[in-house]
Order: C-alpha cells, then structure tokens, then sequence
C-alpha cells in the first residue's frame, strides 16, 4: 500500500486517516465517514480540511427548513464555513417566512369582497 509521504496510521493525523479509511478510533464516526465521502475536502468552500481546522457537520437542508437529521442530508464544514451556511439558512428562512405571510395574506385577501381601483385592492361592504 503507497502512502503519501511520511504518515503512518499512528501518527495522529486524524484527518488524513478517516479521509482515507473512512473511519478512525479518535475520530466520532459521523465525521470520519463524511470526511471520506467528501474526499477530505469541506463542501462549502472547496478546500482540504487541515489536521488543525474546526470539523463542524451541517444538515445541507437546515431542520428548520425542512431538512431530514439523515445521512443524505449531512454534510462536514469547517467551523467558519458553518457559520456562513448558517447565516445563509437563516436568510433563506426569513425569505420562506415572509414568502408563507405574504401568501397567508394574499388568501386572506380572497375572501373579501374587493375591487381593484388605481392598482389598490379596496375592500368594499358586503
Ligand atoms: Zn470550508
């Protein structure tokens, strides 16, 4: 077996080792797995993940959008890209929010008896 450079099992190269094995005693088994999965490299920004990097998992899909906690829905980031997606879910949630209250309000707006004067739906008595 060819092995890159120096490194030997018992090296302590955590990363190195679950991206290559898929696994690793040190390393939890979630993230060794995705390490291998994603061939080492972190899926927001594309770079290898270093021995010293912050290894966070993400839902792709956040929970709070509708994402499933299932392996199909995970995936490994560094500690700050996490905080990018992050920020990023939550821009999207707001989005879906005000997306849903606008439709609320638009069906709201279907039961009223109005009509459509200067562009401006007017309510008028029934
Ligand atoms: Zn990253």
């Amino acid at each position: 077996m060819k092995v890159k450079g120096d490194k030997s099992p018992y090296d302590g190269d955590l990363v190195y080792w679950s991206t290559r094995m898929g696994r690793h005693p040190e390393m939890p088994q979630r993230k060794a797995f995705l390490l291998k999965q994603q061939k080492g490299s972190c899926s927001w920004c594309n770079l290898k993940f270093r021995e010293e990097d912050i290894l966070e998992i993400d839902h792709i899909q956040a929970i709070s959008l509708g994402g499933k906690d299932e392996w199909q829905n995970l995936q490994l980031l560094h500690g700050h890209c996490h905080d990018r997606k992050t920020a990023y879910d939550s821009t999207k949630l707001r989005e879906l929010k005000s997306t849903q209250y606008w439709e609320k309000l638009a069906q709201e707006l279907l039961k009223l008896n109005y009509l459509w004067i200067d562009d401006i739906p007017v309510i008028i008595e029934s």
